[in-house]
């Protein structure tokens, strides 16, 4: 991992997979970090948009994106992959997968119009 989340010119990003929501209202992109702090502490808070003012919530599927990019890895590593005998390296690791992963949330989380 390198400064940037994402690698502009990877197939995911050609293919639209990798673009920043935007606003459903007036097509505004809302920024990555705007996102990303949406998700902080996993306190789940709507999105408002800074051109028109509309606020999106986060949608079932989107939450179900959320827990599968960031939760889920880190159980499975946690419960099943970890190579470590030491709790508190495994729990350590375990951060580093979810925090990883919750890098590309703001690219793939799904938001509607409240
Ligand atoms: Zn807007």
């Amino acid at each position: 991992m390198t400064g940037k989340p994402y690698n502009t010119n990877g197939p995911l990003y050609r293919k639209g997979v990798l673009v920043l929501r935007k606003c459903q209202n007036c097509n505004m992109p809302f920024s990555w970090s705007k996102v990303y702090k949406a998700f902080l502490g996993l306190v789940y808070k709507p999105v408002k948009c800074d051109n028109c003012g509309v606020v999106h919530k986060l949608t079932f599927e989107g939450r179900l994106i959320f827990v599968s990019l960031t939760g889920l890895p880190m159980l499975l590593f946690v419960i099943f992959f970890s190579p470590f005998n030491n709790l508190f390296a495994t729990l350590g690791v375990g951060l580093v997968i979810l925090s990883i992963g919750s890098l590309f949330v703001p690219y793939l989380v799904k938001f509607k119009v409240a």
